[in-house]
């Protein structure tokens, strides 16, 4: 499971998600798009409506077998907190099925920030993967490494870089591009 405000998705969340399926040995990936951020600052609201970056989940996420799309987080709406959607997959997927929750490196600091951080290692194998400009150590000794080549690629920078017009076109997949374009997202 990759969890996030995906406003947009980018080539890095699909690098992350391809390292993961192949070096834990997944069956498939879900992506679950939070409808609000629990740990979001008040200046940094998602841009992009849920519906939206739900929609550009589904374009990124089509044609890969093993990827899938959860709206769990959008369609409970409220803040987006992973215990709640842990539990929910953990009634759908009881043991012994093993569940995964990924986070990038800027998360491995700020794990004592997450609600209910205990029973989320309870739920799920919770898995940190390196990231570009983010120290992760030390990680919490129930943390998992995800070694791999991370991308340099942040939504916020697509963001920047669409606002000033500048070309995203290698850091979104084509189908996401031509959705940005055509709903004029995150332009002036
Ligand atoms: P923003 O700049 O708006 O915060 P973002 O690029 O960080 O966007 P998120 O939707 O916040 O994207 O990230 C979802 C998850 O993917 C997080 O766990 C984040 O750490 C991880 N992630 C995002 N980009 C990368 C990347 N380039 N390499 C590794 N992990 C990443
Ligand atoms: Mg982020």
């Amino acid at each position: 499971m990759l969890g996030g405000t995906f406003d947009p998705i980018h080539e890095g969340h699909l690098a992350l998600a391809r390292a993961a399926l192949k070096e834990l040995r997944l069956d498939r990936l879900i992506f679950i798009p939070a409808f609000r951020h629990p740990l979001e600052q008040k200046d940094r609201k998602t841009v992009a409506s849920p519906e939206a970056r739900l929609e550009m989940v589904r374009l990124a996420v089509r044609g890969e077998s093993q990827f899938e799309l959860s709206d769990c987080e959008i369609k409970r709406k409220g803040i987006s907190y992973t215990v709640d959607t842990l539990r929910e997959f953990r009634s759908l997927y009881p043991k012994p099925h093993e569940l995964y929750f990924l986070t990038g490196g800027d998360w491995g600091k700020n794990l004592s920030r997450w609600k209910d951080i205990r029973t989320i290692f309870s739920l799920a194998r919770f898995v940190v993967a390196r990231r570009p400009g983010f120290d992760i150590s030390p990680l919490p000794k129930e943390v998992e490494f995800l070694d791999f080549i991370p991308l340099d690629i942040s939504s916020t920078a697509i963001r920047e870089k669409l606002k000033k017009g500048a070309s995203v076109s290698s850091l979104v997949p084509k189908q996401v591009l031509e959705y940005m374009i055509q709903h004029k997202l995150y332009q002036n």
